[in-house]
């Protein structure tokens, strides 16, 4: 959901102005209030398996390695020989598109070895999403229940 809906939507529940049900204010507000539920109504589970989100926007030969490795239920480490400019497109699309990996380089022998070890950062960016959501649906009940 656009954060931008969101935040019109909060500001105006907890204007003072009288809302009347079928409002525009009334109708934002449902809307808004129908997106979180639905992602409040999504499993929280941490991921079973090694297995990550592995949609990269880049199709390059490393970057389709790493898909690949990112969506591999049982590995859990990564290591890429490569020079420098390589190992950076890599770790620029890592961060670019949010994988769930720990970087650490290892410059023991040339050209130098990224490591990519699998993490739960997305699992937990959800349960901080999560926490966000219920507060937000808190604040825009009271108006919706008018
Ligand atoms: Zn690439």
């Amino acid at each position: 959901m656009d954060s931008i809906l969101l935040a019109a939507a909060l500001s105006l529940a907890e204007s003072a102005a009288p809302r009347s049900a079928g409002s525009t204010t009334a109708r934002l507000c449902e809307a808004v209030l129908d997106h979180l539920e639905q992602r409040i109504a999504e499993p929280l589970e941490p991921p079973a398996d090694w297995q990550r989100p592995a949609e990269l926007g880049c199709r390059c030969q490393y970057c389709r390695d790493l898909s690949r490795f990112l969506a591999s239920p049982s590995e859990s480490t990564w290591q890429l020989k490569a020079v420098q400019d390589v190992r950076s497109h890599v770790e620029q699309r890592i961060q670019l598109d949010q994988c769930d990996l720990d970087r650490t380089t290892n410059k023991l022998g040339r050209p130098y070895t990224l490591i990519c070890t699998k993490n739960q950062a997305s699992s937990e960016r959800r349960v901080r999403q999560r926490e966000q959501d219920l507060a937000d649906r808190e604040r825009l009940m009271p108006l919706n229940r008018v």
